[in-house]
């Protein structure tokens, strides 16, 4: 089912391209990682979500994957463009703690959301502190052609390689904006790839190099440990939309001049051949902020009640080139979805057969690798999903055997979920489930024995704790927590 060739959208070039590896058979993949420096959001897992369906699916097409994705752990700024503070820098002052216990916290919580998501790993994160030498190596390499230096930092003149820009569609001078208070920068996009410590000033994190005692730029450290880890050029750099606006396009200048490269009418002179980029998540009040209101992390649903793979459900709902709004009803729908499907698969006793191609399962089974291979359109490869199980009369191993080709894919661990895990619970529900199971049981007892007095009792009693009794809920579920 694998033969559909695949098709991607290339930010580069905003058109969908067949593809073709550098490297026959298989795919390098870099993906932008999380500055940790707080926690992610659910919109952050958002872009990992997508680029875990790009890894799984370019598996499934047999490609061997080598995916890398990043922890940066020095050099972002608050503002993406250069000005402001280094945000783990901030956060250890704010904290009064060392940017290593800082990074090593939120590193660590942000691969538990990337296991609860069943997000795969890659081959490696390569966190940015590891790789301060090469970051040297790489900016002496272009520093002569394409750098110069100021009192504040090591800057990257952008008018010295073709086609700046290309990726975000910007004029140059577009980013006027940008210089912000650098005095002396030659072109407004310019930007910082080494940044000196301030004379007088210490900061924890800082490293001697031609340029003084500083520290790395944020984009230099994408450019290198692509280049170290991957080679130039290699075939897939995702990131969240955002990205495209400034973060790529720096990264795809400094690409360009390490490899002495031209312009961008050639896609791999930016160091990749396919640019891809997944849309935001948005609250309706309009951007997903860490500071702003309710501060959506995945632990926060968890908390909620809601299994974590409800949310990557409502992720592969929508394509991941449009905008997804965040709701909790949209949530609850993602939940009830995917119980639905779990409930399916659990009458799906046998264990798979050695083969999927049962005529049956063919028009499903096209369906979803021509979804998949139109661009990762994930809510159609669901509907594909469902038709299989759909499918009547048909032996369960070899539909347990489709299913599970499926959810190699989709990655919602469908043989690993049970219909009890996607209850809702909430954290700070004044009941546990073993307690509502037993008042549950004593009820049955009651309304066995005709003692309905009693069995209106216990469902009183119940209610009174936040537990509605659902009888006969056509999903079996029993009894909510609210
Ligand atoms: P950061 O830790 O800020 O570097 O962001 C990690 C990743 O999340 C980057 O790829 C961002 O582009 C992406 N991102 C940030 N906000 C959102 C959002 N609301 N929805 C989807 N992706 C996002
Ligand atoms: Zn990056």
């Amino acid at each position: 089912m694998s033969d559909t060739p695949l098709k991607l959208f290339n930010s580069l070039t905003r058109s969908l391209e067949t593809f073709e590896p550098v490297h026959p058979g298989e795919a390098r993949v870099y993906t932008c990682g999380p500055t940790v420096y707080n926690y992610p959001h659910i919109g952050n897992m958002r872009a990992y979500v997508f680029a875990d369906i790009l890894g799984r699916t370019l598996s499934w097409k047999g490609y061997k994957l080598t995916h890398i994705i990043n922890i940066t752990d020095v050099g972002h700024l608050t503002d993406d463009a250069d000005a402001g503070e280094d945000k783990m820098e901030k956060m250890a002052a704010q904290k009064a703690q060392s940017i290593w216990d800082i990074a090593r916290h939120y590193t660590e919580a942000y691969w538990a959301d990337v296991k609860a998501l069943n997000i795969r790993e890659p081959a490696k994160w390569s966190v940015a502190t590891d790789y301060i030498d090469e970051m040297i190596e790489f900016a002496k390499s272009i520093a002569d052609k394409h750098c110069y230096e100021l009192e504040s930092g090591l800057y990257f003149d952008v008018s010295t390689v073709e086609d700046y820009g290309r990726l975000a569609r910007a004029q140059t001078d577009e980013g006027e904006s940008r210089i912000g208070d650098v005095e002396g920068k030659r072109n407004a996009a310019d930007f910082a790839i080494w940044r000196k410590t301030p004379a007088g000033e210490k900061r924890q994190m800082e490293w001697d190099s031609p340029w003084g005692k500083g520290a790395p730029g944020w984009h230099l450290e994408c450019s290198v440990m692509g280049e170290k880890l991957l080679g130039f050029p290699f075939d897939i750099h995702t990131g969240g939309i955002d990205h495209r606006e400034i973060h790529h396009p720096n990264e795809i200048a400094q690409n360009q001049a390490f490899c002495g490269c031209g312009g961008l009418d050639v896609a791999t002179h930016s160091g990749a051949k396919i640019w891809m980029h997944n849309n935001f998540l948005v609250e309706r009040s309009g951007k997903m902020s860490k500071s702003a209101g309710e501060f959506l992390r995945l632990q926060l649903l968890i908390d909620k009640g809601y299994h974590p793979l409800a949310y990557r459900m409502m992720c592969l709902q929508a394509h991941y080139r449009s905008e997804l709004e965040f709701s909790w009803d949209g949530l609850e729908a993602a939940l009830t979805r995917l119980k639905r499907i779990v409930m399916a698969v659990e009458r799906l006793h046998a264990p798979a057969a050695p083969k999927t191609d049962h005529p049956k399962f063919a028009p499903a089974l096209e369906k979803f690798a021509d979804a998949m291979a139109d661009d990762l359109n994930t809510p159609i490869a669901l509907t594909a999903l469902e038709d299989a199980l759909a499918v009547k009369k048909v032996d369960a191993g070899i539909k347990r055997a489709a299913i599970e080709r499926m959810d190699s894919v989709l990655g919602l661990d469908l043989f690993g979920l049970s219909r009890k895990d996607l209850r809702i619970r909430p954290k700070n529900a004044q009941i546990t489930e073993e307690e509502i199971e037993a008042e549950l049981l004593r009820r049955k007892e009651a309304r066995m024995a005709k003692d309905f007095a009693t069995s209106d009792a216990i469902r009183d009693e119940l209610s009174a704790k936040g537990v509605e009794v659902m009888d006969g809920d056509p999903l079996g579920w029993e009894w909510k927590l609210g």
